[in-house]
């Protein structure tokens, strides 16, 4: 999107969340149907944003930003739930902090 390759514009991401962001910058909450920026992890805090299902399978978006970035970076799409169910199982997930 024009942005700079500086280290700080940068944020590691897995080839599939990289693919569902693309140059998405902005989504659509679906509780209010409003057009919001992204989540961006350079600046926002996640814990500000999002928390776990009680199973710790889900991201659930608990701001317009979380919820409109969920949706758009298909945060709980199949293989991530499925992993996630795994790192539970194993006792590795949710993180106890952030
Ligand atoms: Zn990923």
């Amino acid at each position: 999107m024009g942005g700079t390759d500086d280290e700080e514009n940068l944020w590691l991401a897995c080839r599939l969340c990289n693919a569902f962001k693309g140059i998405q910058t902005h989504g659509q909450d679906p509780v209010t149907n409003r057009k919001i920026k992204l989540f961006n992890p350079r600046q926002q805090k996640w814990s500000r944003h999002f928390s776990w299902s009680e199973d710790g399978a889900y991201i659930v978006g608990i701001t317009a930003c979380g919820r409109a970035t969920v949706v758009a970076l298909q945060l709980n799409n199949a293989y991530a739930v499925t992993v996630r169910q795994a790192w539970v199982f194993a006792g590795w997930h949710p993180p106890q902090e952030e």
